[in-house]
């Protein structure tokens, strides 16, 4: 018998320096949870530096995300990387995180979901994984959702990052599970 395990196709979450590996190491769970695959932990891209721009203080995020799928290991189904980075794409102000849509990479920051103090290390931890699952919905073809309680909704501020809800409406859910059963039939190399 073939030992086909190690080679399902899997999500990579990839943390970028200064990740504490203990929060990519919850990321991964609560994605492989959702999603279904299996999830390894690899920093396939640990410096950013090359996508900084020094006029806005910023890292470009399109720019991390063409090397990531440049980086993909064999099987990689989609990658998920985290940075502590403030990001942005040239038409906005910030991005909380961006994603190649329908494509292998997308990236969340974490540097404008932990601002505030006060705030619980849960509450900040379901932001992240929010903002985390948002992201890879846009990897498997999603488009931002008008539902404000669907988490494919577009979020402009923290407030509505809290207001809308961890899961998919019904019709995100189905157009994702679409997305799944066309990927299985067709095998990636
Ligand atoms: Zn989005
Ligand atoms: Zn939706």
């Amino acid at each position: 018998m073939n030992n086909t395990i190690g080679k399902l196709p899997f999500i990579l979450v990839s943390p970028t320096e200064g990740i504490d590996p203990a929060l990519a190491e919850n990321i991964s769970e609560a994605v492989g949870d959702f999603f279904g695959y299996p999830v390894k932990v690899s920093p396939l891209l640990q410096n950013i530096d090359f996508a900084f721009n020094s006029d806005r203080n910023q890292y470009n995020s399109t720019i991390i995300l063409a090397s990531l799928a440049d980086l993909a290991p064999e099987r990689c189904l989609k990658i998920l990387a985290i940075t502590d980075k403030d990001l942005f794409i040239p038409i906005l102000t910030h991005v909380y995180g961006e994603a190649q849509l329908n494509g292998i990479a997308c990236i969340v920051s974490i540097n404008r979901l932990n601002t505030d103090l006060q705030l619980s290390k849960k509450k900040v931890f379901e932001r992240i994984i929010k903002e985390s699952i948002h992201e890879l919905g846009h990897t498997f073809n999603l488009r931002h959702c008008k539902d404000h309680s669907c988490i494919m909704h577009y979020c402009r501020s923290l407030d509505d990052v809290d207001l809308k809800s961890n899961q998919y409406c019904r019709y995100c859910e189905v157009l994702l599970s679409d997305a799944i059963i066309s990927l299985s039939r067709d095998p990636i190399s």
